[in-house]
């Protein structure tokens, strides 16, 4: 198996885990946030400073790559870890999410989806088979399979077909996939609020015996006492000696919320598009550099940040970038974006060593201001 995963602790006062996941590219500590690098990079980020920041393992999108440069260019150059000069650890999505969320003309069969390019409008086809291709093509350490995310809310029947179609397409996949041995096939399970989907799709899938899980269809604009329920529901039916992963998220607030409900990894793109935007998370909550009030601010963006951008950058000199569009205020709020949340799973690990991962919620979410009633969350 190319992926194990070691249970170091189970934190007393919630049950969430520590952990450690092995890859063919060395291993990081659980929980863990995935920067995205959607074409290959994270934008405006080099590898080197990725690995200044302690990111461990960063994510690729497969639909992106399949279309630019091409999965036989990557794979040419020896792969993604060589393509892009990252040596830690990869995963890659199926494509799937991008096909039913970018592309309004699909048709969804039991061979795959028909769909159309979303840059060149070009007809285009993605199956179980065609997705494991482009992934073992591309070599990530670890691979998703291909799998339907249906938008909330969704009919409890037209969720049961879905969950169902799901699970034969996870069976095609594991068939497909041609390298077991150097890339890990993670299973999604499906099923959104749904509790008896959630359980019907976790047992086909857990028999199917993939060497982790991804808890999928969160996120997907349901509110957030929805996604906490279906966590709690199905985390449980999930086998303990393996990975699982919740995909798209990444607001502070929901890392801690799904850790504390046995989640190990997250990915999503928020801290870095944010970023783009002159979005920045603190310590203190959202702070949205480009207002007019910080232009002659001469304090970092987070205070109690000991980032590059934060030990070097005042919020003047960042605001002033970001006005003017230019590249350097991009990389600097990404910077500190990712550091903040790397830092804050590390904080969220150390709660967990020290049975209080409870507690660590309360004091940040009052910090941050999350209990607040006119709270902006992300
Ligand atoms: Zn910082």
């Amino acid at each position: 198996m190319p992926i194990k995963y070691e249970l170091i602790k189970t934190c007393k006062q919630t049950g969430a885990r520590l952990g450690r996941v092995h890859t063919p590219h060395g291993s990081f500590e659980t929980p863990m946030f995935m920067p995205v690098g959607t074409l290959a990079t994270v934008k405006t980020m080099a590898p080197e400073e990725l690995k200044e920041m302690g990111a461990d393992i960063i994510l690729a999108n497969t639909y992106h790559l399949w279309l630019r440069p091409g999965e036989d260019i990557v794979e040419e150059a020896g792969g993604l870890h060589k393509f892009m000069n990252w040596d830690g650890s990869i995963l890659t999505d199926s494509g799937g999410f991008q096909v039913f969320s970018l592309s309004d003309l699909r048709d969804i069969k039991e061979e795959g989806v028909h769909f159309r390019n979303h840059i060149s409008g070009e007809k285009l086809f993605l199956s179980p088979e065609k997705a494991m291709q482009i992934q073992n093509s591309l070599g990530p350490d670890i691979m998703m399979a291909f799998d339907e995310c249906p938008p909330y809310p969704a009919s409890h029947e037209y969720m049961k077909s879905s969950v169902e179609r799901t699970t034969r397409w996870a069976e095609r996949c594991l068939e497909a996939h041609k390298r077991p041995n150097e890339q890990g096939l993670f299973g999604i399970v499906q099923g959104g609020e749904y509790e008896d989907l959630r359980r019907q799709s976790a047992r086909d899938l857990v028999s199917m015996d993939f060497p982790g899980y991804a808890v999928g269809g969160l996120s997907v604009g349901e509110p957030k006492d929805v996604m906490n329920r279906a966590l709690e529901f199905t985390t449980p039916l999930l086998p303990d000696h393996k990975p699982r992963y919740l995909m798209g998220v990444g607001s502070p607030d929901s890392l801690i919320d799904g850790a504390l409900r046995g989640i190990d990894m997250f990915d999503c793109v928020l801290p870095t598009r944010i970023a783009r935007n002159g979005t920045c998370m603190t310590s203190e909550g959202r702070l949205v550099v480009r207002n007019a009030k910080y232009s002659r601010d001469f304090r970092p963006i987070d205070e109690a940040c000991d980032c590059h951008t934060c030990r070097n950058y005042s919020r003047a000199y960042i605001r002033h970038l970001i006005k003017c569009n230019e590249t350097f205020g991009f990389r600097l709020t990404t910077y500190h974006n990712l550091y903040f949340l790397l830092n804050l799973m590390k904080q969220v690990r150390q709660a967990i060593l020290d049975d209080r991962l409870g507690d660590f919620r309360e004091e940040f979410f009052e910090q941050y201001g999350f209990n607040k009633p006119d709270a902006k969350n992300f």
